[in-house]
């Protein structure tokens, strides 16, 4: 689905209809069903709270990852560079 004019498919409610058909109603912010489904239970607005602030420190957490990941692929090249340097060969030697 998803037509202009109509919320994308992944913000409209999820349950399903008793004719078997999906309910197309507007999930509420954050929550996964509609008002009519659901949404205004408390265990339903408790995960969509906790989903919508998840999914501001997500993009943080993917910047922090990408940092770390770039440091470690910096590191590995790093040692391939010195690996067949002879100070280090010697270090190497040393140790076994
Ligand atoms: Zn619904």
């Amino acid at each position: 689905m998803g037509y202009p004019g109509h919320p994308p498919d992944h913000k409209r409610c999820t349950a399903k209809t008793r004719a078997g058909g999906r309910c197309l109603r507007w999930a509420l912010k954050g929550s996964t069903v509609c008002l009519v489904h659901g949404g205004y239970l408390p265990s339903v607005r408790r995960k969509a709270k906790l989903r919508l602030a998840l999914r501001e420190v997500q993009p943080e957490m993917r910047a922090q990852l990408a940092r770390d990941r770039a440091r470690i692929e910096a590191e590995e090249r790093f040692l391939d560079q010195v690996e067949g340097s002879p100070s280090i060969r010697k270090l190497l030697e040393e140790d076994q």
